[in-house]
């Protein structure tokens, strides 16, 4: 018989996730000789044999490829056999050319998990167990190709025992870079006190227990844990932290440990047991049928819950207390990653630190999530899902793209990769300043790309743009400046694979963008596509006295709405009642004079505006709290609504529709004046700003014959209005675009605003 010799190159997601080892096995079961190794291009792969082995090696390569490995494309070559008489593993080669991709950090498997907790076993207990299928990967890789030397995990040599099974082709360990045991890996000690290993765990655990603060250091950075049960531990959290009422995250042992505090639905418990495990947004029992306490999100309808992603965690929530996990920093700053750090940064906050020595080196926090019409809406993309590149429909010049101000990530493109960052956080001060500047170096050096252009958003006094104005000028690259809802748009364009050949209209919702006109810009209605968009209508403008400070106030934004449709300041409306006498006559002179008042048509402040005067919420202590409870509140049973005239500027194409919201205004107010309940008015402000919306959409496809419809912004993490959005354009069998893998808020801007740069490149 024949011999036949072909080469393969692997590209996607290959390396780190047990590829080669499938490989040999597949080969060895075929009886084919050769070779397998990785390069900084992915996989590389000889094979020699008989012709129908190699056709059923191919076939078994895509079809029975190990559960993390993402194969994006398989290239082959035939070449001369060289009589090869085995198959081997070989070393690992550099490349300068990069095209390979790390594989985002893996939650716990199950046989790992059941070693865990196996007393025969030889990691028993061991906080740091792993394998070819999970454990810490983006977070401990410093570059590629992704083997032992190149991760946080060269510190340690590995005992004869671990080295036998990472050389072993069969064992579950081969190639597991970041493999380790109790004898030569990784581990734990409670920071202060003699205890290491178990009872460092049990001393901890008896700390958290009686109600103080541990400093855990875990996967992507540390976290503050806490009793969840437990009033004081939380306040002291809450007081020391500064966080007023934004909510915690709570970790819960297993899905069942959940149920006596939140709702859990099939697809929820889905995504919370994912290989990801995100937090996932859960629907909160309420007190007193709850054992948690009211201080985990107060108010809120929801409450942020995950399950433990390593085993660390598995070991800290055996006792099945559901603990309160929050990143271990002071709000705003970003995570902290090594040990020094947190005992510094962190020893306002934490009473105790449980520490250990496998060092992070890329920070990454915990994800966020919801659920959707059936499936995840991101909410915070960031552990288990970066590096992990967003595909794009087309192949685009390389860009970094700064991304936004608030929950910043940004973006580096490569060929037809979107690479988004880990979450960055608010750009607030220094400290997330430098998180930005070394997790884009990270990425950079991961992926060897070398941008050709920069990207940014069009606010002048964004810090991410500073950023963005120094890298240009230290690099002498162009730097391109990207209108903010162009970019939402964009984004939800390249996450649905569009190619942008085709313009669609763009509904984007959200608190603050800065306009071309230099008005604050947030209900917009866009037609778009990569190259360019046209504002075709947005919510009418109202002056917004103080500007994005009145952020902080919806009362403020109330004001300004009855101000703007003529409705007087009944002291009965609670957001009157809510402002003194001096603060409405200062705010009353700049409504009148225009004097420190910007124009905004932003859609956040009229959800703030009616949250205030629905009675709901007058002063928020977190972004878009106000929004969400009135979310919450609005009655499912209702289909009344309260109008949205739309009246237009210019003619045919270059039509401008303006939402009015006067008639809203004053229609609401008399409702509150009559004592019609919160949740009416909320569902009546929903109803009629779907019903509105709609009707736009139509005006829009009238005039320019376009079907698709790309919905973005932050406004439509609220799955009530965007289910009403969506199922209304349906009925008018619009074709719809919404996200789904990176986040509608500006956590997916940086995509938006990479494509868009990408396109004005020549
Ligand atoms: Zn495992
Ligand atoms: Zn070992
Ligand atoms: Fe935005």
């Amino acid at each position: 018989m024949p011999r036949m010799r072909q080469r393969l190159v692997v590209r996607g997601m290959v390396q780190g996730v047990g590829f080669r080892p499938f490989v040999y096995t597949l080969a060895a079961r075929l009886g084919l000789a050769g070779f397998v190794g990785n390069d900084s291009s992915g996989v590389f792969i000889e094979i020699e044999g008989a012709p129908d082995a190699l056709a059923a090696f191919h076939t078994a390569l895509c079809r029975e490829a190990p559960p993390l490995a993402q194969i994006e494309a398989v290239t082959r070559q035939g070449m001369p056999a060289r009589g090869d008489q085995h198959f081997a593993i070989v070393h690992s080669e550099t490349h300068s050319a990069a095209h390979t991709l790390v594989s985002p950090d893996v939650c716990l498997c199950a046989d790992c998990r059941r070693e865990l907790f196996d007393p025969a076993n030889r990691r028993y207990r061991y906080p740091f167990i792993n394998c070819t299928n999970c454990g810490p990967r983006f977070t401990i890789t410093r570059a590629l190709p992704y083997d032992r030397p190149q991760t946080t995990m060269a510190a340690f040599a590995m005992c004869p025992a671990c080295q036998a099974e990472y050389d072993n082709p069969l064992d579950r360990r081969f190639h597991a870079q970041p493999n380790a045991c109790p004898v030569c890996g990784p581990h734990i000690w409670l920071h202060g006190t003699p205890h290491t290993g178990a009872a460092a765990l049990l001393a901890a655990q008896e700390r958290l227990r009686a109600g103080q603060i541990v400093a855990v250091k875990g996967l992507g950075g540390f976290h503050l844990a806490c009793a969840a049960d437990h009033d004081v531990a939380l306040e002291t959290l809450r007081a020391r932290k500064g966080r007023v009422d934004k909510p915690f995250a709570v970790m819960a042992r297993d899905v069942e440990h959940i149920q006596p505090f939140a709702e859990v639905t099939a697809l929820e418990a889905q995504l919370l047991t994912n290989r990801q495990r995100p937090i996932v947004l859960l629907k909160k029992r309420a007190a007193p049928q709850s054992p948690l306490s009211e201080l985990i999100a107060p108010g809120n309808p929801y409450i942020g819950v995950l399950l433990p992603y390593t085993p660390l965690h598995e070991l800290l929530l055996e006792d099945g207390a559901p603990l309160v996990m929050t990143s271990g920093n002071f709000s705003g700053e970003p995570i902290v990653i090594d040990n020094e750090a947190a005992l510094e940064r962190l020893a306002p906050l934490a009473d105790a630190f449980l520490l250990h020595n496998r060092d992070i080196h890329a920070p990454c926090d915990d994800s966020v999530v919801r659920v959707f019409a059936g499936a995840e809406l991101p909410l915070r993309r960031s552990r288990g899902y970066a590096p992990f590149p967003v595909k794009l429909a087309l192949s685009v010049p390389t860009v970094l793209a700064a991304g936004a101000e608030l929950k910043n990530t940004f973006c580096l493109t490569q060929g037809d990769h979107a690479f988004m960052s880990q979450h960055i956080g608010d750009m607030e001060n220094l400290e997330t300043l430098v998180a930005l500047t070394a997790a884009a170096q990270h990425l950079r050096t991961l992926f060897h790309a070398e941008p050709r252009a920069l990207a940014c958003d069009m606010h002048p006094r964004y810090l991410a743009t500073r950023w963005a104005e120094a890298e240009a000028q230290n690099s002498g690259l162009p730097l391109l400046r990207v209108q903010h809802h162009h970019a939402h748009i964009a984004a939800v364009m390249a996450e649905n694979g569009l190619d942008g050949s085709e313009k669609v209209i763009g509904l984007c919702f959200d608190g603050t963008g800065y306009g071309t006109d230099g008005a604050i810009w947030g209900g917009e209605a866009l037609i778009a596509d990569y190259d360019d968009f046209r504002r075709a209508g947005h919510l009418a403008y109202v002056p917004l006295p103080g500007g994005d400070s009145t952020i902080k106030s919806p009362c403020r934004a109330a004001l300004a709405y009855l101000w703007a449709a003529g409705v007087d300041w009944d002291e009965k409306l609670p957001p009157v009642a809510a402002t003194s006498a001096a603060e409405r006559r200062i705010i009353r002179r700049q409504l009148e004079t225009g004097f420190n008042s910007v124009p905004t048509s932003s859609m956040g402040r009229l959800f703030d505006a009616l949250a205030a005067l629905a009675g709901v919420r007058q002063r928020v202590t977190y972004e878009a709290q106000a929004a969400l409870e009135l979310e919450a509140l609005a009655d499912d049973n209702t289909d009344e609504s309260y109008p949205l005239d739309m009246t237009t500027i210019g003619a045919n194409d270059g039509t401008l529709y303006l939402l009015e919201t006067a008639a809203l205004l004053r229609a609401a107010a008399a409702d509150v004046l009559a004592d019609v309940p919160a949740r009416m008015i909320a569902a009546k402000f929903h109803n009629g700003l779907a019903a509105a919306v709609v009707t736009l959409a139509l005006r829009l496809r009238a005039d320019t014959g376009l079907t698709q419809v790309a919905l973005s912004g932050g406004v439509f993490q609220n799955v009530r209005l965007l289910s009403q959005v969506v199922n209304g354009l349906r009925k008018h069998d619009f074709a719809l675009l919404t996200h789904r893998k990176v986040p509608p808020n500006d956590g997916g801007l940086a995509l938006g605003q990479a494509i868009i740069a990408s396109r004005k490149i020549v």
